[in-house]
């Protein structure tokens, strides 16, 4: 038999905007269940230091802070379950979401924060070695790259982040990007550019991953990245460097597919909300954090609209208790 829960509130995703849902949605008194996903933490938990969360004074890491929210969200009474939404029904009454388990959650009111996830380049050999000298975590992997060489893509915040943190482990970093100016914030370049481990490839685009590949490749070479073709796109010519590992940094796509043809998105796969609110154009259906801002994208800011959701939530809920009386009353 299928199992099935309910409740009035329930929560999609577990990074900064989810827990912030919950605490607000739980000490409420609603009673949430919060459905962890894949990555329970979210992205927080793939970096190292935080130093830019308020009420830390001294640096922080990213893992341990999503525990911390974590354990709030449960001590203030979150359903806290281990499972991924694979479909939706939002229209519904109550409002339907199926997990991977089997399991059918029911509620009144939903709160989206699946937030987002990696991108990839698009090219067949970075698929080919994705997990053999091919990642988009430094934080997982840079463990594996101690004394090698290592290329980092990417110009933004998390390229640069990943950069200074591998040279914790690597002879070398290679950042390259396609542009010859960065992306990230003036104060993570200036660290990049004191940096003698790290040299940048300007105007620079990766083109092929060359190595021994985990299937048909040489049985008697060890598997995994050897080397990498790089373009310069303002020239056009492309040369071969050695490297040992390449580090995909390039930005995320909102975890989104589960909505698409259900809910308003813009046409990168951000969920639109109302004007300074979380509301979706579903009534009772709520998006809060990187799954529906494609501006800010921080920890806090995710929190803050997580916050911003629960309030909202409980508000509407409340709205539908009192025309219920009414049209009782009536
Ligand atoms: P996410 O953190 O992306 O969490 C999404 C959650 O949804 C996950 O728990 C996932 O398991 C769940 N989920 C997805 N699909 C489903 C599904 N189908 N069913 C159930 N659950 C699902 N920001 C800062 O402010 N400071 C920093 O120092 C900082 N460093 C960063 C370093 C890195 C490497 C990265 C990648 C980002 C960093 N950011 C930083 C940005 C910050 O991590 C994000 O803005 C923030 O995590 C967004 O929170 P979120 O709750 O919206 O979503
Ligand atoms: P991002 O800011 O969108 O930057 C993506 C970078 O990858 C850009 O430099 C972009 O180049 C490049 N790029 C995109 N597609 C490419 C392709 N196909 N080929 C080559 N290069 C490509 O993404 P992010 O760095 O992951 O950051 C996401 C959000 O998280 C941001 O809001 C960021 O501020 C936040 N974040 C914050 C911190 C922090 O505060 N410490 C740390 C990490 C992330 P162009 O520049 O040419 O577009």
């Amino acid at each position: 038999m299928t199992d099935t829960k309910h409740s009035k509130i329930l929560i999609i995703g577990s990074g900064p905007a989810g827990y912030t849902a919950a605490i607000y949605t739980a000490r409420a008194n609603l009673k949430p269940m919060l459905i962890t996903g894949m990555q329970p933490g979210g992205q927080m938990t793939t970096t190292t230091e935080v130093e830019n969360y308020p009420g830390f004074a001294d640096v922080i890491q990213g893992p341990w802070l999503m525990e911390q929210m974590r354990k709030q969200a449960l001590h203030v009474g979150t359903d806290m379950i281990i499972d991924t939404i694979t479909k939706v029904d939002l229209n519904s009454k109550p409002k339907k979401a199926f997990g991977s388990s089997g399991t059918i959650y029911t509620a009144d009111a939903v709160i989206i924060a699946t937030g987002a996830q990696a991108q990839w380049l698009g090219l067949e050999t970075e698929e080919i070695f994705k997990g053999y000298g091919v990642s988009a975590c430094a934080t997982c992997d840079g463990f594996f790259y101690k004394d090698k060489n290592v290329a980092v893509i990417g110009g933004g915040n998390t390229a640069v982040e990943e950069a200074l943190f591998l040279t914790g482990f690597a002879k070398h970093v290679t950042l390259i990007h396609r542009r010859d100016e960065l992306r990230a914030e003036k104060i993570l370049q200036d660290r990049v550019f004191e940096n003698k481990k790290i040299s940048i490839m300007w105007d620079s685009e990766l083109t092929e991953v060359l190595g021994n590949p985990p299937n048909n490749g040489d049985n008697n070479a060890p598997v995994g990245v050897s080397a990498m073709k790089v373009k310069n796109v303002k020239t056009g010519k492309a040369a071969e460097y050695p490297i040992d590992g390449i580090f995909v940094a390039i930005g995320h796509k909102p975890a989104t597919d589960l909505f698409k043809d259900i809910i308003d998105m813009d046409k990168t796969g951000y969920i639109n909300t109302a004007p300074d609110s979380t509301a979706t154009n579903i009534e009772g259906v709520f998006a809060a954090g990187d799954v529906a801002d494609n501006k800010y994208r921080q920890a806090v800011t995710a929190a803050g609209m997580g916050c911003m959701a629960a309030l909202e939530a409980d508000r509407w809920l409340a709205e539908q208790n009192t025309a219920k009386k009414d049209s009782n009353a009536a």
